[in-house]
């Protein structure tokens, strides 16, 4: 691509970086989205303790999110058809071969959805919820029960999802930093409840049980933000 069509897919127009043929840098300021930010944790690193310990909410969200968001920062400056869309456009929009941006939109979007369903004042989930949860899954120790298999079996990186299809609630589960949403994946629908099973997410406390990982998991679900995130959609 050469400069002039490549400043005119990113609305640089009239920004006169071209003047005396010199250098061009790419200019966040120049565009009408800023780059992608962190969400603020809605609680502290050691509030989920002693479910989910301080050092792995450290880690996690300071280092593994903050590289997911620079990765995806870059990997649109190299893209720049993506620099005017929003992050459920670029998933739904972005290829499986275009990998830097597939994995760090994918990154940050699930990262930043983890971050608020997670609590350290379990809820329960609402009435409506209860209720075609037990209408799909028999019960809810059963729907935990299946949810956990679907989290255990998920082969190396990846997450587990709750999600809504056609009004209809599903467990389906995702490779490395893949989301429902876009369109090359198998599982399909909008997740309302996800679980992150890389190993990052539990190795410091809990090694290789990714299981127990998993069952302490319930104990600071925001079943508050699922069951609202649930009536949008059924
Ligand atoms: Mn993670």
């Amino acid at each position: 691509m050469d400069k002039r069509t490549f400043i005119k897919d990113i609305g640089l127009i009239g920004a006169g970086v071209l003047v005396g043929g010199k250098s061009f840098a790419f200019k966040w300021e120049n565009l009408s989205m800023a780059p992608f930010q962190p969400d603020p944790l809605p609680y502290d690193f050691t509030a989920l303790e002693p479910h989910i310990d301080a050092e792995t909410m450290h880690i996690h969200y300071s280092k593994h999110y903050q590289a997911y968001i620079d990765n995806l920062n870059k990997a649109i400056v190299a893209n720049p058809a993506y620099a005017k869309q929003d992050i459920l456009s670029i998933l739904k929009n972005v290829k499986p071969t275009e990998s830097a941006l597939r994995n760090n939109a994918g990154g940050y979007y699930n990262h930043s959805l983890f971050w608020k369903w997670l609590s350290p004042k379990a809820t329960p989930p609402s009435e409506k919820l209860q209720k075609a949860i037990v209408a799909q899954f028999g019960s809810m120790g059963n729907f935990k029960k299946e949810f956990a298999k679907a989290a255990a079996g998920v082969f190396g990186s990846g997450w587990a999802w709750l999600v809504v299809d056609n009004k209809q609630l599903k467990i389906v589960s995702t490779p490395n930093q893949d989301n429902p949403l876009m369109s090359f994946s198998e599982a399909k629908g909008t997740p309302i409840l996800g679980l992150d099973v890389w190993e990052h997410a539990y190795y410091l406390k809990h090694q290789n049980k990714r299981p127990e990982y998993i069952e302490t998991f319930w104990n600071v679900v925001n079943w508050d933000v699922v069951s609202a995130d649930y009536s949008k959609l059924a």
